[in-house]
C-alpha cells in the first residue's frame, strides 16, 4: 500500500497494520459493549515522542490493573507506535495505544478472565483541547454538580473511556456557557476535567488534587518546571471553594499541553486573561520542549520494513 494511503493516519490492530480509517473494533467486543478497555496518548511533536518511556509505563500499569496480558511485549509495543506514525509520516501526532478484550468465544463463559485482550494503536493529525483563541483569552471553566466517578469503583489513574460523568458535566459546562467542567468527588474536592488535569494557584503556591484523576504525564513535568522555577508545589485535596476563589487555574494534558483558564464560574481571573505564573509555566514548558526535553526521536525508517 503507498504511503498516501496513511497520510490521514496509521493503525495497528492485533497484528495487522491499516490506513487509520479502516481500523474497527468489532461490535460484539467487550472492548466496545463494557468500556473494557484501557488505554494511553502520546505526543509527536516535531517528529519526537514525548516521554515516551514514561506513557508505555502507565500503560503497561493500567493494563495490569485491569487484569489484562496481550500478545505484545513492551518492546513490541514500542516498535508498533513509531512504525504507525512512520507509516502516516506526520511530524506531529496524536498516538493512541489501546487494549480492549474482545467477545467470548461459543461455549465460553461471559466472564472477562476467558476473553482475550490485544492491542490496537494509531496515529493521526496532533489534536488539542484548547485552540490557539482559547489559548490567548483563556479557558472558561466551571465546577460541575456531577461528581466524577470515585476511584473506589472505576480506578481514574488507570486511563478508561467511562466517560458518562464527563461527558454529562459537558452539557453542564455547555449551558453555563463554559468551555469545560471540571469535576468534584463526593467529598468536595476537584478532580479533574474531561481529558485534562488541573492546577490552581494561591497566594504564590501551585497546588493539584492528589486523587481521583489519572497520574497525567503532563502534570508530572509540570511538578518537574515547579521544582525547576522554584515555584512551591502542593498535592493535596483542593475543596472546590478553594479552587473558585483561586488566584490562577490552568488544565494540562497531552493533547494541548498547559492550558490556562481566565475564568471559573463566571469569575474572571486577572483581568480575563491567563495569569502570570500559569503563563511562566507554559513558556517554560515548551522552550523544554524545544530544546529536546524528554524527546524520543521517531523512527521515521520504520516505516520502510
Ligand atoms: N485526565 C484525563 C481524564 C485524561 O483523559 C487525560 C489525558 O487525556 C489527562 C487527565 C491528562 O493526562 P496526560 O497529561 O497524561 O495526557
Amino acid at each position: 500500500m503507498s504511503l498516501d494511503a496513511y497520510a490521514a493516519g496509521a493503525a495497528y490492530v492485533d497484528g495487522r497494520y491499516m490506513p487509520v480509517a479502516q481500523a474497527a473494533v468489532p461490535v460484539t467486543h467487550f472492548g466496545w459493549r463494557r468500556s473494557d478497555v484501557t488505554y494511553d496518548v502520546v505526543g509527536v511533536w516535531e517528529g519526537s515522542f514525548f516521554r515516551l518511556d514514561d506513557h508505555l509505563a502507565r500503560f503497561a500499569a493500567s493494563r495490569a490493573e485491569l487484569r489484562m496480558t496481550p500478545d505484545e511485549s513492551d518492546a513490541d509495543l514500542r516498535a508498533i507506535l513509531h512504525r504507525v506514525v512512520a507509516l502516516s509520516g506526520l511530524r506531529s501526532a496524536y498516538v493512541s495505544m489501546e487494549c480492549l478484550r474482545g467477545a467470548p468465544a461459543p461455549g465460553q463463559p461471559r466472564h472477562p478472565a476467558f476473553v482475550r485482550p490485544y492491542i490496537l494503536a494509531f496515529a493521526i493529525p496532533w489534536v488539542t483541547l484548547a485552540p490557539a483563541e482559547m489559548m490567548a483569552r483563556g479557558m472558561h471553566l466551571m465546577v460541575s454538580d456531577t461528581l466524577r466517578i470515585p476511584p473506589e469503583s472505576v480506578e481514574p489513574r488507570a486511563k478508561n473511556f467511562h466517560w458518562g460523568d464527563m461527558t454529562r458535566a459537558q452539557f453542564e459546562a455547555l449551558e453555563a456557557e463554559a468551555d469545560y467542567a471540571v469535576l468534584p468527588d463526593r467529598e468536595g474536592n476537584v478532580t479533574e476535567g474531561p481529558g485534562f488535569n488541573v492546577f490552581s494557584i494561591t497566594d504564590g503556591v501551585v497546588a493539584t488534587p492528589v486523587r481521583g484523576g489519572l497520574d497525567g504525564i503532563t502534570r508530572l513535568s509540570v511538578m518537574e518546571l515547579c521544582d525547576e522555577l522554584g515555584l512551591r508545589l502542593e498535592v493535596r485535596a483542593i475543596p472546590v471553594e478553594e479552587f473558585r476563589a483561586a488566584d490562577e487555574i490552568f488544565t494540562c494534558t497531552t493533547a494541548g499541553g498547559i492550558m490556562p483558564a481566565s475564568r471559573i464560574d463566571g469569575r474572571r481571573m486577572n483581568n480575563d486573561r491567563p495569569g502570570p505564573i500559569s503563563t511562566r509555566l507554559l513558556e517554560r514548558f515548551w522552550e523544554k520542549r524545544a530544546e529536546g526535553w524528554h524527546a524520543t526521536p521517531v523512527d521515521y525508517a520504520a516505516a520502510e520494513e
